[in-house]
């Protein structure tokens, strides 16, 4: 395995290869970039461009077990360093990660393409989990019962599990990992970071800022790569854990896979969010929303609504609303105060696009046709404006797929029963929201929505750090969600410990099973 450590003026960690004109990323294992065996690289696009901007080292399944091997090491130490000391790295990490944001949002600009904007908003949701890491003895301590039979005690220990495998999709290469690592690393693991092969810098970035905050080597590592990788740490018999986050066929694999392998695994999926405008609404504020969830991020957020059910005696009015909102949205290269980027790849550009087709083909209206679009940026970018499609059928591909970019759908319906009945009827359950001035209403659908996190006149509910975050139905395999409590738990093993401390009362032989006098 070669070692180098040839800097970038954003800091990532990359090495030039001799028959290539790009840098290459490399994988962070035991604290220092290292090329690793495999020998094959995925391609780095720089999507405002349509360039490849670097290469990216995909790891074989040697160098993933290089990578939990080191991690198992790092666990034999890191378990047993003072809460107090992996608070003081929490905190300086905290204050680093905050003094140094603009530094990773210009690397999530440059390889994922979302705004600058948009690129500080996920780091702040990201820092917020670190904030809560630096929690953790609030959250993982244990419980104690004095006396619960005469001269014993019982209390319970939250201990690690050891090294645990995170896998993250492209969309937040920021803030996903942030979502996990630093409340496994809290709560005393060790990880194994897989991130996605489109963006995956900011992974790195984020492993040797930690490395800054003084953690241990070996503590957090990052391997790159694809399918190979993934797998070679589903299989892996030392990892006791796997975070998972992407689409939902493939959450699904991870979630068969690595439970037949034994391990403990929450798997997020896809998402199709739904915004349930009532006729009472304040239709400015669900307008807004529509536009503001639904282009954000080009649509390439798993909590972005994508469609928008509006009840028939507004619809042509909320229409109208979005419409004239969309007519002032600019789009082009992230860095240049635009508000919506390019897309991730022209493969997925493409695909997004081929649906404005489809729409028409099965009888929506196409109100607004984001293909050729008036960009601020270079032509060879990975463009596709915002689109909009009335009159939607839930038959059509259009409805029942995610499309994952900047397509809102607006399906009509007769009321609330028929809007709430298109929701639950989803295969997805990660976000919606109801918008309208009825309590009453938004009561009744925040107690009847088969989705995970409910927004009231809030188009994208992403809960604060310390209240978890997770959907139902195939947004969520597995039964803990991410971040909050559910973190805490999911990252710990609890003990519980039943005492006797001798004193002059003890003894005499009893072999029934044991009661509490
Ligand atoms: P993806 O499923 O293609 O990839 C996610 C991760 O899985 C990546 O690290 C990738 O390398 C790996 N992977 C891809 N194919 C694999 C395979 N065949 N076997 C094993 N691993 C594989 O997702 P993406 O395109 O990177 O991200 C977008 C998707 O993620 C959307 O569906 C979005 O809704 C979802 N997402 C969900 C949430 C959530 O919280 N529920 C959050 C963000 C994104």
């Amino acid at each position: 395995m070669s070692q180098t450590a040839a800097g970038t003026p954003s800091g990532i960690e990359t090495t030039g290869t001799p028959d290539e004109t790009v840098p290459t990323i490399e994988h962070w294992i035991d604290g220092a970039s290292v090329a690793g065996r495999g020998e094959r690289t995925g391609p780095v696009y720089d999507p405002a461009r349509g360039v490849v901007q670097k290469r990216v080292h995909f790891a074989d399944v040697a160098d993933v077990a290089t990578a939990v091997e080191v991690a198992a090491r790092a666990f034999e130490t890191w378990r047993d360093v003072s809460i107090a000391k992996r608070q003081q790295i929490m905190f300086a990490f905290r204050e680093l990660l905050n003094a140094r944001s603009g530094e990773l949002a210009a690397i999530l600009t440059s390889e994922h393409g979302k705004v600058l904007g948009d690129a500080q908003g996920e780091i702040a949701r990201g820092l917020e989990v670190v904030e809560l890491a630096c929690a953790m003895p609030g959250y993982t301590k244990g419980e104690y019962s004095e006396n619960v039979s005469t001269g014993i005690d019982v209390y319970t220990l939250r201990q690690p599990l050891g090294v645990v495998g995170v896998i993250s999709p492209f969309n937040f290469p920021a803030m996903v990992p942030l979502w996990f690592f630093p409340i496994a690393i809290a709560a005393g693991n060790t990880v194994v970071l897989k991130p996605s092969e489109k963006d995956p810098s900011a992974a790195v970035w984020l492993a040797r800022l930690m490395q800054e905050a003084g953690l241990p080597d070996g503590v957090l590592n990052v391997v790159h790569g694809d399918r190979v990788a993934v797998d070679a740490l589903l299989e892996h018999p030392t990892v006791r854990a796997i975070s998972f986050v992407g689409s939902t066929p493939i959450a699904k694999h991870i979630y068969d896979t690595a439970s037949a392998n034994g391990k403990r695994v929450q798997a997020l999926g896809g998402a199709k969010n739904h915004m349930l405008v009532l006729p009472d609404a304040d239709l400015d504020l669900a307008a807004d929303a529509a536009v503001n969830a639904g282009f954000g991020s080009a649509g390439e957020r798993c909590m972005a609504v994508s469609v928008v059910l509006a009840v028939d005696t507004v619809a042509d009015e909320l229409v109208a609303k979005v419409r004239e909102r969309m007519s002032r949205l600019t789009t082009g290269d992230g860095t240049r105060g635009t508000d919506m980027g390019p897309l991730i790849t022209r493969e997925h550009r493409d695909r997004v696009a081929g649906y404005v087709d489809v729409a028409a083909a099965d009888g929506a209206t196409v109100v607004v046709d984001g293909r050729d679009p008036q960009v601020d940026g270079e032509p060879g970018g990975f463009w596709l404006g915002p689109t909009l499609v009335d009159r939607v059928p839930v038959s059509s591909s259009v409805y029942r797929d995610e499309i994952f970019g900047p397509v809102l759908s607006i399906v009509r319906v007769e009321g609330y029963e028929a809007g709430l009945d298109i929701i639950n009827a989803s295969r997805w359950g990660n976000g919606t929201a109801i918008f309208t001035n009825d309590g009453g209403a938004a009561r009744r659908f925040q107690r009847e929505a088969t989705v995970g996190m409910i927004g009231v006149n809030v188009p994208i509910p992403v809960p604060v750090a310390y209240h978890s975050f997770g959907g139902w139905k195939e947004s969520l395999f597995g039964s803990a969600k991410s971040y909050g409590p559910h973190g805490f738990d999911f990252y710990t093993q609890e003990k519980a410990v039943t005492s006797r401390w001798l004193d002059p009362s003890h003894g005499g032989i009893d072999l029934g099973f044991p009661r509490h006098d």
